[in-house]
């Protein structure tokens, strides 16, 4: 085995390539990564090294062979198949390595988040729903170090931006996000889909999961004439009909 193949070859389901395929199967069952759409990538906890899915690859027929692997330090690329290009959301991916320190990145191109940014201006935002508590707030619990996630009682925020004629020309208005959202785990792109990270790929996948029942249930709510961050006892005022 070449040592390419061995940074991808590993009887551990839990090994990076072969989580991303699991991955990009099931998000295409979910209708989250059709047409080739969307992308994973996960950053070895071990070696630190970020795993990439390629561009052009049918999500539900992902292999091992197909993934790109980067030096977390150099950025070069210790792994690239010749038959494929690299996603062009890679830049974005490597941005939230940086500069959010994330563990792992998902991004599809949800028909919830789609229609959320048809809906919404420049913010998403739904307060007072039980699964909000599965996302965090940003703040740390200075006594157990440990993230504190939004309660019931909280609104959640996640920042919208313009779609770009190239996923990476994104990177200007992703970089502002952080800037202006610091506590987000999510970024919203207007008619295309959502990027989600988290500190590891099993956090990242119940944010982006969470994230997306929110997102569903919000367009729910505006079709009823009921506002996805109104009060709680305030959604009778709203609710369209007799
Ligand atoms: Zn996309």
């Amino acid at each position: 085995m070449s040592s390419e193949d061995t940074l991808i070859h590993s009887d551990d389901p839990r090994h990076p390539a072969n989580l991303i395929c699991t991955l990009c199967k099931q998000f295409f069952y979910n209708n989250w990564c059709t047409g080739t759409g969307g992308g994973i990538s996960i950053k070895d906890p071990e070696t630190s090294h970020y795993y990439l899915a390629p561009s052009g690859v049918q999500k539900e027929q992902m292999r091992p062979e197909d993934l790109f692997v980067m030096d977390a330090q150099t950025l070069d690329y210790l792994r690239a198949p010749k038959l494929y290009k690299p996603s062009a959301c890679t830049p974005l991916f490597v941005a939230c390595y940086q500069k959010k320190d994330a563990g792992a990145i998902i991004h599809t191109h949800s028909q919830n988040a789609v229609v959320c940014s048809l809906i919404f201006g420049d913010e998403f935002r739904i307060a007072n729903i039980e699964q909000i508590k599965a996302i965090p707030s940003g703040k740390v619990d200075p006594v157990t170090m440990k993230p504190i996630a939004l309660s019931f009682f909280d609104t959640l925020r996640i920042p919208i931006i313009e779609n770009m004629a190239h996923e990476d020309e994104l990177i200007d208005d992703l970089h502002k996000t952080f800037i202006d959202y610091p506590n987000t785990c999510a970024v919203i792109v207007r008619r295309h889909g959502i990027f989600v990270w988290g500190p590891a790929i099993d956090k990242a996948k119940i944010f982006n999961e969470a994230i997306d029942y929110l997102m569903e249930l919000a367009i729910k709510m505006h079709k009823l004439g009921i506002p996805p961050d109104c009060g709680i006892g305030e959604e009778k005022k709203h609710l369209a009909g007799p």
